[in-house]
């Protein structure tokens, strides 16, 4: 939902990019393997990866990492995949679902920003194997160093704001569960009631980009 604020889509609503059936095709495992130049032709153009740049950090964004500026121990775990929260200037940042503009190689360890166009497609290694997206495809697990890491935050936090998420993509929603059974204050931001929304301690409803600045007042007091 953060990103939606900044003019990205969202790739889980009705109208967005993952409503096309071919979309969830064309971003598999499967179809890689089967076709990495292909693929890489689609997951450019779904993804928009030339011009990505253009989307910038929208106030809900700027908010938590003023948050960390303020010298608080803040940890974002995020479902998003575009890098915002590091713009921003987050410096902690658990990217349950990966990056999109980040590649990674299946064979060594190389990872890397995409910092701009490839030469030819798909994009090779210098190991001699093929770069993937470093981003969860369907049907793929969370990444479980940083989920594990997650749900040790979730285990041991004052504070969590849930924000911009309803709750209903799994397993990232049980992070509040972990979070409230810890004796953590819950707070959501979120524009629609949620399946937590009678368990959180605070609950405002309206949009990351207003709502979260309005914490501000809060964190001060
Ligand atoms: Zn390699």
């Amino acid at each position: 939902g953060a990103s939606t604020e900044s003019g990205i889509p969202d790739f889980r609503s009705a109208n967005g990019l993952y409503a096309d059936a071919k979309v969830e095709m064309y971003l598999s495992r499967g179809y890689y393997n089967r076709n990495p130049k292909e693929f890489w032709k689609h997951y450019k153009a779904i993804f928009q990866i030339d011009t990505f740049h253009q989307y910038k950090p929208n106030e809900g964004h700027t908010f938590l990492a003023q948050l960390e500026q303020t010298g608080k121990d803040i940890v974002v775990l995020t479902q998003n995949i575009d890098g915002l929260h590091q713009r921003a200037g987050n410096t902690n940042v658990l990217e349950l679902h990966g990056s999109i503009i980040r590649i990674k190689c299946t064979v060594c360890d190389f990872q890397d920003e995409i910092k701009s166009s490839f030469d030819s497609l798909p994009p090779n290694c210098k190991c001699g194997s093929i770069l993937r997206p470093d981003v969860v495809w369907f049907g793929e697990p969370l990444p479980q160093d940083v989920w594990q890491e997650a749900i040790d935050h979730a285990n041991s936090c004052d504070v969590m704001i849930i924000s911009g998420t309803s709750l209903v993509v799994s397993p990232a929603n049980t992070l509040p569960v972990y979070a409230g059974q810890n004796g953590a204050t819950l707070i959501e931001v979120n524009p629609d009631e949620t399946l937590m929304s009678r368990d959180m301690d605070l609950s405002i409803k309206t949009t990351s980009s207003v709502g979260l600045p309005k914490l501000l007042t809060y964190c001060r007091s």
